[in-house]
């Protein structure tokens, strides 16, 4: 339910219906816009009395909202989310704003060398962030798992020298603990969505989130699942669209482009576009990656290694440095027709 004040409520009479709101022992969230403010309420509101608040000085309406995400819903706050990451020992980068961020990287930390020549890559061509990974959600458990904090030393060693602000994911509350001190970003991966114990460890650690979509889930679960974050505390949660599982096999996944203006309906939260695991080949990485720009995307995550043939993880998806390059090169004239930068 949300209390829509009309555009003459007074601070005290917001201060009133926040009263009437935590004595009845659920949460407020307060969202101030130019003209009108919004006051959500969190919690069971069988517990408050409509008739009461609706009287209060100051109402406009009341709203009842159905969906069970209140806090990454749009109706609690109408206006776009801008997140910051970075910024303390790294540039600053926003998303959701003017800024198209562009993380780009290997899928996996192999070595300094490696993530070095990634990251000098992705500053010469004007993107915002590097990932990379360090614990590896694979597949099979005979494949390459990541060189764990080993891996993340590098990242940071990296990020620091180039001054890109860094992303990495975490599998685990363990894995997490440990990746805190040397990332500006965590990333919760497809398979790990609605795994409620790390979404709560998240929504407590102090930084910001990328949730990446899970495999097989709806919009509204993956909505749910960024409500279990922002209801731990965490309000900094970016969405990441990379592929659903279809009947279709000529991609890895499905890039389900329809989720961008859907989840910019539903939500106020950036969302950005993950061409690379949604198609696993590295040729439709470019025209999918415009797409999400075209239609409203935030930013993507691509991977990119020095030797795609020799990557210890996804070197079929991964884009050369020149393909990297020239693909932020050919993204820069589409953004600036939507008023937006690198
Ligand atoms: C990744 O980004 O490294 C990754 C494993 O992605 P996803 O969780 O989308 O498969
Ligand atoms: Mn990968």
């Amino acid at each position: 339910m949300i209390v829509v004040m009309n555009s003459s409520a007074t601070e005290e009479n917001v201060k009133n219906v926040e009263n009437i709101i935590t004595s009845a022992g659920l949460h407020v969230h307060l969202s101030k816009g130019e003209e009108t403010t919004i006051i959500g309420i969190v919690g069971d509101k069988t517990r408050v009395n409509t008739e009461t608040l609706q009287a209060a000085d100051g109402v406009e309406k009341i709203i009842q909202v159905t969906e069970s995400y209140k806090l990454a819903n749009r109706k609690f706050h109408p206006a776009n989310t801008v997140i910051k990451v970075g910024g303390k020992d790294t540039d600053a980068v926003t998303i959701g704003g003017d800024q198209f961020v562009i993380m780009g990287g290997p899928c996996a930390v192999e070595s300094y060398e490696e993530v070095k020549s990634a990251a000098e890559c992705v500053k010469k061509s004007g993107a915002g962030m590097l990932r990379g990974g360090a614990y590896k959600p694979r597949t099979s458990p005979y494949s390459f798992q990541g060189l764990e904090e080993e891996g993340l030393k590098i990242l940071h060693r990296v990020s620091r020298e180039t001054g890109l602000p860094v992303i990495s994911e975490v599998t685990s509350e363990e894995a997490l603990k440990t990746a805190i001190p040397y990332l500006d970003m965590v990333q919760v991966g497809t398979r790990n969505m609605q795994n409620f114990a790390l979404l709560k460890a998240v929504g407590k650690c102090g930084l910001p989130v990328m949730l990446k979509r899970g495999m097989a889930a709806t919009i509204d679960e993956w909505l749910n699942a960024a409500e279990y974050i922002l209801s731990s505390g965490n309000e900094n949660v970016v969405l990441c669209e990379r592929g659903i599982r279809t009947y279709e096999t000529s991609t890895r996944n499905t890039l389900d482009i329809s989720a961008v203006p859907v989840i910019k309906t539903k939500s106020h939260l950036p969302i950005i576009v993950d061409p690379s695991h949604a198609s696993g080949v590295r040729a439709y990485i470019a025209p999918l990656s415009k797409a999400a720009a075209a239609c409203g995307a935030d930013g993507l995550m691509i991977e990119t290694h020095p030797d795609p043939a020799k990557a210890l993880s996804d070197g079929p998806q991964s884009l050369t440095f020149d393909m990297f390059e020239n693909l932020c090169k050919d993204l820069t004239p589409l953004l600036s027709l939507q008023g937006r930068r690198l």
